[in-house]
């Protein structure tokens, strides 16, 4: 692709002054208001519907970091005070509509996805504002509307109790923790002790990986369950169909393995049942299969063989706002990257001043800038093995036969990748977020790159920790 608009490189937002605790008790009640919307249209066209609002219980974020200094994501949800146009709340996210809209389908009809937005309900009236984010980086608001939270449009029925709230592991108050709720689709309800072990399994293996192993302690975890009719969730190319809760099914975009749910609505109101700052939705399936979408939610097939991987990776891109660093897997998307711009996600750049990465600090003095690699090694390998993934998929190869593949790459992958004389350093290397070409990652393997390490390289690592800072006090 060529390379013809300006750039920018990512600049740290505007110090914005977090508002004291006593400011939160001035401007919001302590508890959550949820916007709900359709976000609707095509490759060309972008409208939003509102469909209502909906009062949940106690708010489960930050109450005195209210405004988003991470400046991730492709949209952004800003709050402001309608009478003095003070900014009150802010959050940058990802929807389902934002990948759909790079796929090909967006070229030839408008689809509509349910999504909301959930805010600390306010005292007095707001204006409610959407923004996108221009290829320089910066906002462009393309959406404003207005919430009066004493209106009667406001539904402030209580939430319907439902498959029971579970306590995993509760270390506070959720005003200075970050709240993981995990919520089971696909468990009967005799199979309720089979969703706990798994919970326990795969949060385990999440905070057995840096950071999460160091700030454990700013943790809470909950878990949800409504029972599902039969075992399993959807997934259309096998011909199974279920209703199941939330609806998780796999096939999203047309690809076998993103399993997601495009049911919003009843997903937020299973979930409202308990506070929570972050989503996990888990499928009762070994079917290899999950996806994770920034300040979303992630999936997970509870049951394939690499769940812990996909568990901790998928979370990754939901929490952390992490990019996909490789560049080679089958995706929906045809320019997730718009070509020639800076990506703003914190581990992959378009490396286009090198004296500006935007994790330089972190890479040793006499490390060149890209960092060599033996690409083309690496590619020989994994060609081979994409296409012999997609003849078992053209198979419809069972799961015991998919897993001995991934155990296969993984071997061999690995073992390439670990002879690179700049393993485990941080540099820049070619080939990340579904570019071979025109994008870099920080390392040479991370968790966000294959399935063979155990740890998120160091730029992951640090993106993901300064999430849990604006969580956690
Ligand atoms: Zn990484």
């Amino acid at each position: 692709m060529l390379a013809t608009l300006i750039t920018a490189l990512l600049s740290c937002p505007a110090a914005q002054t977090a508002a004291a605790p006593t400011d939160f008790a001035a401007r919001f009640t302590g508890r959550t208001l949820r916007f709900d919307y359709h976000h609707c249209g095509d490759a060309t066209h972008e409208q939003i519907a509102p469909d209502g609002f909906r009062l949940e219980g106690e708010w489960a974020g930050s109450r005195t970091q209210l405004t988003d200094a991470l400046d991730y994501g492709k949209y952004r949800f800003v709050v402001r005070d309608a009478a003095g146009g003070a900014t009150l709340w802010s959050q940058g996210f990802c929807s389902i509509y934002g990948e759909w809209e790079t796929t090909g389908e967006a070229k030839r009809q408008w689809r509509a996805f349910h999504e909301s937005q959930r805010f600390p309900e306010p005292r007095n009236a707001v204006t409610l504002h959407l923004e996108k984010r221009a290829n320089d980086l910066s906002w462009r608001e393309f959406w404003r509307g207005e919430c009066d939270p004493a209106s009667r449009f406001v539904d402030r029925s209580p939430v319907t109790a439902r498959g029971g709230v579970m306590p995993i592991d509760v270390k506070g108050d959720p005003a200075t923790k970050v709240d993981l709720l995990i919520i089971g689709d696909g468990w009967t309800g005799r199979q309720r002790d089979d969703f706990i072990d798994d919970v326990h399994r795969l949060t385990g293996a999440l905070f057995a990986t840096e950071p999460f192993q160091r700030r454990r302690g700013d943790f809470n975890v909950r878990a949800i369950m409504a029972p599902a009719p039969q075992p399993g969730v959807a997934d259309p190319r096998g011909g199974k169909f279920i209703d199941t809760p939330i609806r998780l099914q796999f096939n999203a975009f047309d690809l076998d393995r993103y399993m997601l749910t495009f049911a919003n609505r009843e997903l937020r109101e299973l979930a409202a049942q308990a506070p929570y700052d972050a989503l996990i939705l888990l499928a009762n399936t070994r079917k290899y299969g999950g996806g994770g979408i920034y300040n979303l939610w992630a999936t997970c097939a509870a049951d394939t063989e690499p769940a812990a991987y996909v568990f901790v990776h998928e979370f990754g891109h939901s929490f952390g706002g992490l990019a996909d660093e490789y560049y080679s897997s089958q995706v929906a998307y045809e320019e997730f990257t718009p070509a020639g711009t800076e990506p703003w996600e914190p581990n992959v750049t378009a490396l286009h001043d090198p004296a500006r990465l935007k994790w330089r600090d972190l890479v040793a003095a006499g490390t060149p800038l890209p960092t060599p690699w033996d690409q083309a090694a690496y590619d020989e390998l994994d060609v081979a093995y994409q296409k012999r993934r997609a003849e078992a998929l053209a198979a419809n190869a069972d799961d015991a036969t998919n897993e001995a593949l991934m155990r296969e790459i993984k071997a061999s992958g690995g073992a390439q990748l670990a002879k690179e004389p700049w393993f485990g350093q941080v540099g820049a290397f070619r080939g990340g977020a579904y570019e071979p070409t025109n994008l870099y990652r920080p390392s040479v393997d991370c968790i966000m790159f294959t399935r063979n390490p155990t740890a998120f390289c160091p730029v992951c690592e640090r993106a993901i920790e300064r999430v849990i800072d604006t969580l956690a006090r």
